[in-house]
C-alpha cells in the first residue's frame, strides 16, 4: 500500500516591526525553491511602505510578491501545483484570511504567513491572534529596544517625533511618521485606557 502523504500546514511569524518578519519569510521562501518547490508570494496591496510587488525587508533583501485586495482573491491565484504559498503583512487582511490558510493547508500547500502580532497601541492586530491559534508552528521573532536595549516587542509609533496617542487610527500607510522598536516598558501610548479593574488594583497596592 503507497503511504499516505500528508502534506500541508501553517506556519506563522509573527512580531514587532524590525524583529525580521520579512527576512525569515523570504529566507524559508529561498530555501523552499532550493528544494525545488513551486512558490508564490502574496501581500496586501494596501502596504505601499516600499515596492507594490515585492516583499522587503529592512535589511534590503527582496522577493517579488503578487498584491491582492482581499483573501479571496489570494485563494483564487493559487495554482493547482503550487506547493508553498508565502504572505507578508498578513495583519492586514481581515478573518476570511484564517478560513484561505486553512483551505489552503487542508489541500496540502504549505503556507507561510508573516505579520505584527500588535499594533502600535500593543493591542492584538486584525487576524493574527487567529492564526496563531491555528497555525502549527508560531515564531515569534524579536527585534531591539531602540530606548534600552532588551528584546522588543512592541512598535511605537512616533508622530512629529512625539508617541502617538491611543485613539490614532491603526493604519496610516505611507503617513509622515516614524516608527520603533521598543520594550514593553519602554513602550509608550498617551491616553491608553487602564483596564477598570487593574486601576483599583493599582490603587490598592500602592
Ligand atoms: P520586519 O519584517 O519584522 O519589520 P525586517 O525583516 O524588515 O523586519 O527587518 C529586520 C532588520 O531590520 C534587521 O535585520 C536589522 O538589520 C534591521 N533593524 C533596524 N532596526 C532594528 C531594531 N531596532 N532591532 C532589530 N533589527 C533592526
Ligand atoms: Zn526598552
Amino acid at each position: 500500500m503507497q503511504p499516505l502523504k500528508r502534506d500541508g500546514w501553517i506556519e506563522l511569524i509573527c512580531g514587532s516591526m524590525f524583529s525580521g518578519k520579512s527576512e525569515e519569510l523570504i529566507r524559508r521562501i529561498k530555501r523552499a525553491r532550493i528544494a525545488r518547490q513551486t512558490v508564490q508570494v502574496f501581500k496586501p496591496r494596501l502596504d505601499d511602505r516600499y515596492a507594490a510587488d515585492a516583499v522587503v525587508s529592512h535589511n534590503g533583501t527582496l522577493e517579488q510578491a503578487e498584491g491582492v485586495d482581499r483573501a479571496e482573491e489570494l485563494l483564487a491565484r493559487v495554482w493547482p501545483d503550487t506547493d508553498v504559498v508565502a504572505v507578508d503583512e498578513v495583519q492586514f487582511f481581515d478573518n476570511a484570511i484564517v478560513d484561505v490558510a486553512e483551505e489552503l493547508a487542508g489541500r496540502g500547500v504549505r503556507v507561510i504567513l508573516a505579520g505584527l502580532d500588535l499594533d502600535f497601541r500593543g493591542e492584538p492586530f486584525g487576524p493574527t491572534p487567529l492564526l496563531m491559534a491555528r497555525a502549527e508552528y508560531v515564531t515569534k521573532l524579536h527585534a531591539i529596544c531602540v530606548c534600552c536595549g532588551q528584546p522588543a516587542t512592541r512598535t511605537q509609533r512616533l508622530v512629529n517625533g512625539r508617541p502617538a496617542h491611543y485613539n490614532d487610527p491603526v493604519i496610516l500607510v505611507g503617513a509622515a511618521e516614524t516608527y520603533e522598536a521598543r520594550c514593553r516598558h519602554c513602550h509608550e501610548v498617551p491616553g491608553k485606557p487602564v483596564k477598570a479593574g487593574m486601576a483599583a488594583a493599582r490603587h490598592t497596592t500602592s
